[in-house]
């Protein structure tokens, strides 16, 4: 009964060119990577500045596993709080002028915890259409009344919190940079439609720690609205190359946490190498300021050059820039011919993103050489015109 079942809805998938599969890839990721016995330009990581294989990053965990071993042995509740944990979640607190932080095992842990643990059945949290599956999750989770508005349109979410006036707490919940689009919320306008209408404030900074703001910390420090958020939330595993999420906030809502969050409390500490892994990214993250840069910069021309070709490349304003092909089948064959053509870009299908806004994610990295991205440039227009695209 089970196997019929499983062939049907996955030869359903397969049907609808939506079905996935892994592919291996092997060596350092880097601007190339090795990909079922090929070497491929890299163009779908989210390693932005390098971070993962840097020699830094893995050499703070070697000399850490040297002195406190690999597994935490509990969660960190028990006894596997490591001297490592909270020399990272001090770090971060500093680094992102927050009272307080808390460490998580993942990112999609983190959202899941913290809204499931702060709101409940007589909540009402309003929530970007676009936004991260992990929220989602966290907000069905939670049973908080929802209430979606239409992707970043500030005009709609006033309507409809003039309109929505209920809730014993309300929130606005919302990707800082959105990560299949390359666009960011606008912070400013909604920490001003938050205080008007008595919301607490949450995003999520998994695309935009390291890559935006003067010094790295993010969106809310490109906006200057980081006093006006509640509740920041961001990932170790993007551009920081490592692994695991952070939530900066207030010394009360940290201890909440630790004492609310369940994702926090019923599970094994991450490796103590893996935060001092992290911790060691945020230091270069906190100085390397010319790197960040170089980073800005190969987006810019990639996306400008891009538009130049043709393709459609929504609001992206960051890294990530969407090539919009919208039917997946097609999606898909652009991705493949891409693959035998030496580029590693993949197709994001329907439920990742909506219904027809099928699309190749694009990533650039700082890492990437010019001529590396001229390759994938010439190689994008010629496939993109052999399919019809341009
Ligand atoms: C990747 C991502 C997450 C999940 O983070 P992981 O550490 O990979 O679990 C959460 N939110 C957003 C917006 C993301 O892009």
């Amino acid at each position: 009964m089970l196997n019929a079942y499983l062939e049907k809805e996955l030869s359903e998938l397969q049907d609808k060119g939506l079905k996935r599969v892994l592919r291996d890839a092997g060596g350092f990721q880097g601007p190339l990577l090795h990909v079922e016995g090929r070497e491929l330009l890299n163009l779908c990581s989210n390693n932005y500045l390098g971070l993962a294989s840097d020699s830094r990053l893995g050499h703070a965990a070697v000399e850490c596993i040297k002195k406190e071993g690999f597994g935490s042995g509990a969660s960190r509740l028990v006894c596997g709080n490591m001297s490592a944990h909270r020399a990272l979640e001090k770090k971060l607190a500093k680094f992102k002028g927050s009272e307080s932080c808390i460490v998580f095992s993942t990112g999609y842990m983190a959202n899941v915890g913290i809204i499931s643990s702060l709101f409940g059945r007589d909540d009402v949290i309003f929530c970007d259409k676009l936004n991260h599956a992990s929220i989602l999750d966290g907000i069905v989770l939670s049973q908080a009344k929802m209430k979606r508005y239409p992707h970043c349109d500030m005009d709609a979410l006033e309507k409809m919190l003039k309109e929505e006036k209920g809730g014993k707490k309300r929130a606005i919940i919302t990707d800082s940079v959105f990560s299949m689009d390359g666009d960011f919320a606008p912070l400013d306008k909604i920490v001003e439609l938050a205080q008007e209408h008595q919301c607490i404030v949450m995003i999520d900074e998994a695309h935009a720690l390291g890559v935006m703001g003067k010094k790295g910390k993010g969106l809310a420090e490109h906006f200057g609205v980081e006093k006006d958020i509640d509740i920041q939330m961001g990932t170790l595993s993007k551009a920081a190359g490592s692994f695991g999420a952070y939530c900066c906030g207030s010394k009360l809502l940290i201890s909440y946490l630790i004492n609310k969050a369940r994702s926090f409390i019923y599970t094994t500490g991450m490796p103590a190498s893996t935060a001092a892994a992290s911790m060691r990214a945020i230091e270069i993250i906190e100085r390397d300021e010319e790197t960040r840069k170089k980073l800005l910069d190969n987006a810019r021309y990639m996306r400008a050059q891009i538009n130049l070709i043709g393709f459609d490349t929504l609001r992206s304003q960051t890294p990530i820039i969407p090539i919009m092909v919208k039917d997946s089948q097609k999606a898909v064959e652009f991705s493949n011919r891409l693959f035998e053509a030496g580029i590693y870009v993949s197709a994001i299908r329907p439920p990742t993103v909506p219904a027809n806004t099928a699309r190749l994610r694009l990533t650039v990295m700082a890492t990437h050489a010019k001529k590396q991205l001229d390759f994938a440039l010439d190689k994008l227009q010629i496939i993109g015109k052999d399919l019809c695209l341009i």
